[in-house]
Formats: C-alpha cells, sequence, structure tokens
C-alpha cells in the first residue's frame, strides 16, 4: 500500500505528451525537443579536472553532511563577492542540486496545515514539495503585464496566520523575467512585517542579458536576510546539472535543522562533485560569458520569430534559457485546440515539435519554449511551428 502522502502528488500533467515524444522518437521520427531543462553546453574543462584530480587524490569517502569547509568558504566567497552577502559556514549547507536544498528547507520550516505562498506560473516542483511535507500551496496568479512579478498588495492578501513562506524565484522558470529592486524590497518588507521566510531560488542568477543584474533579495536588509534561505547551484551557471551540487544559505537554526536532516537521509552530496564545485565557484568564470553570449543570440530570434507568428506574443526575457510565449490569441481562433495542452499536443503530431504547455506550471494561454538546444534546431523548430498554426482551424 501506497503512502497517502505520496498520493497527494500528482504525475506530471504532461506525462502522456513526454511519453509519446519518446514513442515517436523510438520509431525514428525527427522529433525537435524545445522542453530541455538544462545547458546544452559540457562543463568546464577545468573543473571535470578538479574532478578527476579529487578522484585521484582519494577524496571519495564520506564528508561531512553538510559539505567540505572548502567548499562552503567557496560558497561564502561568492556571496560575498557577487551578491554583497555576508555568511558564516553555519549559515551553508551543500545538497544534492538546488532543489535537494529546497526539499530539505520544506522539511525543515513546515508543520501540517502551514501554508506556502507560491505564485504562479511556477515551477513544478515547488507545490509537490509542499505537498510532500504536510503544508498547503497558496497559488497567486501573476500577470504578464506586470512581469509575472507577484506585486506587494497580492501578497498581503494572500497572508494568513498559517503562512509560513513565499517562494520565489528570479530570473524564472518557466517565464524568464526577473523581478525589480523595487517590487523585491516590498516584498520583503512584508515577509518582515509577517514574520514568514522568504525561500529565493536563484538558480538562474548567472544568465541574465540585455545588462540586467541580479540582487539578491537577502542583500537588500538585514532584516530581510534574516527571514531569507538563500538557494542556489552550479547546474545552470556551471553547466553542471549532472554532478548534483547546489547549496542554500539561511538563518543558523534552520541551515542547522536542514543539515540534521539531510544527514540522516542522503548524507553529504559525492565527495568529487563537491572538488569539482570549488573549482567551478573559485576558478575561470570565463565560460558564463561565452554561453550567455550563445543563449542570448538563440534569444533574440527566437522571441522575433515568435512575435511575427499569428496569434502569438512573446515577452522579451531577462533571464535563464526559455521563451514563454502567449498563445492566447491562437487559441481563441482556433476550433481545434482549446488550451495549452491541446496545442502543444497538436505541435507534437504536427509540427513534431516538443515542447511544454504552460499550464504545467500554473498558467494558461502559454507555452514554454527552452532555447538549451541549437540555433538549428531553433529554427527549423520554429519554420515547422510557424507551417503548423497558419493550418490551423
Ligand atoms: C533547474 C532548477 C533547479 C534545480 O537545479 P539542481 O539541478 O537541483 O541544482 C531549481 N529551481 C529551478 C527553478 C530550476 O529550473
Amino acid at each position: 500500500m501506497i503512502s497517502e502522502r505520496a498520493g497527494r502528488v500528482k504525475p506530471s500533467p504532461t506525462l502522456a505528451m513526454d511519453s509519446r515524444a519518446k514513442e515517436m522518437k523510438a520509431q525514428g521520427i525527427d522529433v525537435l525537443s524545445f522542453g530541455v531543462g538544462e545547458p546544452d553546453f559540457d562543463t568546464p574543462e577545468n573543473i571535470k579536472e578538479a574532478a578527476i584530480r579529487a578522484l585521484k587524490d582519494g577524496k571519495t569517502k564520506y564528508t561531512p553532511a553538510g559539505g567540505i569547509p572548502e567548499l562552503k568558504e567557496a560558497i561564502i566567497e561568492k556571496l560575498q563577492r557577487d551578491n554583497g552577502l555576508t555568511y558564516k559556514p553555519e549559515e551553508i549547507i551543500v545538497s544534492c542540486g538546488a532543489k535537494h536544498s529546497l526539499y530539505n528547507i520544506a522539511q525543515a520550516i513546515l508543520s501540517p496545515g502551514d501554508e506556502v505562498i507560491i505564485p504562479s506560473p511556477y515551477w513544478v516542483s515547488y507545490p509537490a514539495q509542499v505537498l510532500l511535507n504536510d503544508a498547503t500551496p497558496v497559488f497567486v496568479e501573476t500577470k504578464e503585464e506586470e512581469n509575472f512579478m507577484i506585486q506587494p498588495d497580492q501578497l498581503e492578501a494572500a497572508i494568513t496566520d498559517k503562512t509560513k513562506a513565499i517562494i520565489l524565484n528570479y530570473p524564472s522558470n518557466p517565464t524568464g523575467l526577473t523581478y525589480d529592486e523595487s517590487v523585491l524590497r516590498e516584498i520583503g518588507e512584508i515577509a518582515v512585517k509577517h514574520n514568514i521566510y522568504i525561500v529565493s531560488d536563484e538558480i538562474y542568477e548567472k544568465l541574465l542579458y540585455d545588462g540586467h543584474k541580479h540582487i539578491s533579495i537577502a542583500s537588500l536588509s538585514e532584516e530581510i536576510k534574516a527571514r531569507t534561505i538563500l538557494v542556489n547551484g552550479l547546474s545552470k551557471s556551471h553547466a553542471m546539472t549532472g554532478w548534483r551540487i547546489g547549496y542554500a544559505a539561511g538563518p543558523v537554526d534552520v541551515i542547522k535543522a536542514m543539515t540534521k536532516i539531510q544527514s540522516h537521509s542522503t548524507s553529504n552530496p559525492t565527495s568529487i562533485a563537491q572538488w569539482a564545485a570549488v573549482e567551478a565557484l573559485r576558478g575561470p568564470q570565463d565560460f558564463i560569458d561565452k554561453m550567455l553570449a550563445e543563449f542570448d543570440k538563440r534569444r533574440r530570434f527566437l522571441v522575433e520569430s515568435l512575435n511575427a507568428m499569428e496569434g502569438v506574443s512573446c515577452t522579451m526575457p531577462a533571464g535563464a534559457f526559455y521563451a514563454f510565449p502567449n498563445v492566447s490569441g491562437l487559441l481563441e481562433k482556433a476550433q481545434q485546440v482549446k488550451d495549452s495542452y491541446s496545442l502543444a499536443m497538436y505541435l507534437l503530431e504536427k509540427a513534431l515539435v516538443a515542447l511544454v504547455p504552460g499550464s504545467a506550471f500554473g498558467a494558461e494561454g502559454y507555452l514554454r519554449i527552452s532555447y538549451a538546444t541549437s540555433m538549428e534546431n531553433i529554427r527549423k523548430g520554429l519554420e515547422r511551428i510557424n507551417k503548423a498554426i497558419e493550418a490551423l482551424d
């Protein structure tokens, strides 16, 4: 018998579509995938070499559950250098990916009946993690006209005496948009006033275009910092998704609880990957600029092409590697497709293009298109999408 807890989490809403795409690929059909959630770049050579060195030096044993001191120091340096934040080692935990840090946070701060405010569109693991930890996700719908930022009055209205936290993610997956400093400041002040945590998922921090500068909400005041649990990692910034290294920085009591939980579940993140992460944070960072320049080219081309399509409009994303076109015009006009899911399914069958419907992220009327794939694929995919859209009736 499966637990009641496991039953709370639904299978991914795009499961049927994913398996159809796989089936088509297995049949040798040339499906182009725009669902990708990881950089299509290889991990930089210096990082791989650091891992090989660690392996050869016998750094193959258990480490402290919350991470090796060297990596905690490298994270502290990074947070100081990039974010102007000062942390002590006991305010840092290294986990098996940012997702694991987020899960540990949920385990550490949530009790049955607690509410967690999640602005939508949202990354799918947030509600799942809240549900798995006996708490209730409270969704607040954000507007495209407001760059999908939760507004301070919306936050105020959603807070109850059960509210434990708000989860922010900027730059955002799926929208690619980020937060203005003024909105972050107001959100921070509200969190302080109501004594709730801000879980700030900043995994796409390094992927910002057009001179946008990342501002960590924790850096806005000491009071806000005291309520913030900052989450980051190397998966997106250093093309290290498979290495499973992420981290959190926050109040000592929260980090201590997370470390205790981690020590009883996974123990330490992989020793070798931790040494590679030290190199990733302390070594040369020019890889990021190169990756960013390539993403930027694709972003412009993709968004311009989408905006040229009938019934489609797309706000220029400020960061990450996703475009989030509004397709409500298309859905209104076409009889054949009634929502983002059926449109995505139609594009899979007719255009041989796999992408994710907005409904998977709690936002009907949108599609998410990842541009973590080659320019050639993007060009081909857009042509196919355009043709399929024109054929809609
Ligand atoms: C990719 C991603 C993560 C998790 O990354 P890890 O590989 O677990 O470090 C966390 N949040 C968002 C929004 C992501 O897209």
